[in-house]
């Protein structure tokens, strides 16, 4: 009998669960659609249900914390999810303290790109290094900074937000009231954006075709999977992104100074087509000290770095 962890990731469209041992392996996992739309009781009901899947999987050893990612803005000490865009009808639903009451179990929550910060790091491609920066770039961009080995939170918990940077500062006004951001620039939706308006131009491009095979609207997919047949269209694209990106990575670099910036999420299934141009940008804009010794590399823990990252936040809480 050993110790182990349940970590969770609370999604707006697929809450996860998942047990693991102390030292990160994997041992059971579950899946259940969030149904957000129902609003916050029932999808309260289905997190526990999923959690209370993986206490029966730990078959009575010592569970020593339940860890769940949940999108922002949330506070971090309290465990208070406030008003997330993609869960309708939340309002300060005091999260932890209802889970802890369900389980009888110390449980803390944390903002789902920070966790996947906090999963790469010590599980993931960050492994042994102090000072990073993550990106998830997907229907948004989302990030946590780990400085001197530890998640930076800032003053009310809400720090990371790397895609609510501006970069383009006459850009189009994005959800969050800002204009320019880097999410309104280089998230899938934007770059689905792009290609629709392209082709309503007349540019020529297979994009189209691809998204008509499978009777579905445009989606950064599409225009990745085009570009990996060498649509010219789709890699301009895919390039423009990338420099957009690459500009906020030159910002983070010079305001943190990481050894290494890790990019994840969908968008970034793109690969090389995307962190070239990155690459890039970052050698041909950022001072010399700053891009000297950092890595820019693709994220290793795919969709699951979040629930790496909740047994991240159940070990660093418990000082282990
Ligand atoms: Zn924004």
């Amino acid at each position: 009998m050993s110790d182990v962890i349940i970590g969770a990731d609370l999604g707006g469209t697929k809450i996860r669960s998942a047990l693991f041992d102390v030292r990160g392996h994997l041992l059971a996992r579950k899946s259940l659609p969030t149904l957000a739309s129902r609003g916050p009781d029932v999808v309260l009901g289905r997190i526990v249900a999923c959690l209370r899947e993986m206490v029966a999987a730990a078959q009575g050893q010592a569970i020593l914390g339940i860890g769940l990612g949940a999108p922002g803005p949330l506070n971090p000490w309290t465990g208070v999810i406030s008003t997330p865009p993609n869960l309708p009808g939340w309002h300060d639903v005091p999260l932890r303290d209802l889970l802890a009451q369900e389980f009888h179990l110390p449980v803390y929550v944390g903002n789902d790109a920070n966790l996947a910060a906090l999963g790469e790091h010590r599980f993931g491609v960050g492994k042994g290094v102090d000072d990073l920066i993550y990106i998830t770039i997907s229907t948004g961009i989302g990030g946590g900074i780990i400085s001197g080995g530890r998640l930076f939170l800032g003053a009310d918990g809400a720090a990371g937000e790397v895609g609510h940077q501006t970069i383009d500062i006459n850009g189009r006004r994005d959800r969050c009231g800002n204009v320019g951001c880097l999410e309104v620039l280089a998230a899938g939706p934007a770059i689905a954006r792009q290609a629709n308006e392209a082709i309503a131009r007349g540019e020529a491009t297979a994009i189209a075709t691809l998204a008509q095979a499978e009777n579905r609207p445009i989606s950064a997919e599409h225009v990745h999977r085009a570009a990996r047949q060498g649509d010219r269209l789709a890699r301009q694209i895919l390039a423009h992104a990338g420099e957009n990106i690459g500009v906020g990575v030159v910002n983070l670099l010079h305001l943190f100074n990481p050894r290494l910036v890790i990019i994840g999420g969908g968008v970034a299934n793109a690969g090389e087509l995307l962190l070239e141009p990155i690459r890039r940008t970052v050698q041909e804009r950022a001072m010399e000290v700053f891009r000297r010794n950092v890595r820019i590399v693709p994220a290793a823990l795919g969709d699951d770095a979040g629930l790496y990252g909740a047994v991240a936040l159940v070990l660093s809480e418990l000082g282990r």
